[in-house]
């Protein structure tokens, strides 16, 4: 009744950019450490968020940001999947060459 929604603010751990959760892919870590984009925001597990971009997901993994922010270590493939899924999700071919480590 006249609420104003309070729109939740996650930060970008590639660019360091606020902004609306909604805007921003949450990638996680499942408790059986599965990495995996998780569209629906909701799955369990301890999570990150990144833009909808691959410029973010490098820069994210750059000196082993994001695996620290899931509190794990990513191998290669995890991150070959995680940017297969971000393929998927902005229907944009992953860049050539591979994500460095
Ligand atoms: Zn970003």
């Amino acid at each position: 009744m006249g609420k104003v929604k309070k729109i939740p603010i996650r930060t970008c751990i590639g660019c360091g950019t606020k902004r609306p959760k909604k805007e921003l892919l949450r990638v996680v870590r499942s408790p059986d450490l599965v990495i995996a984009v998780d569209r629906t925001g909701k799955r369990s597990g301890r999570g990150a968020y990144i833009c909808p971009n691959f410029e973010c997901l490098e820069r994210a993994n750059h000196k082993n940001r994001l695996a620290g922010a899931l509190e794990t270590e990513l191998t290669p493939e995890n991150l070959a999947e995680v940017k297969e899924q971000l393929a998927g999700i902005i229907n944009a071919p992953p860049p050539p060459g591979r994500i460095h480590r």
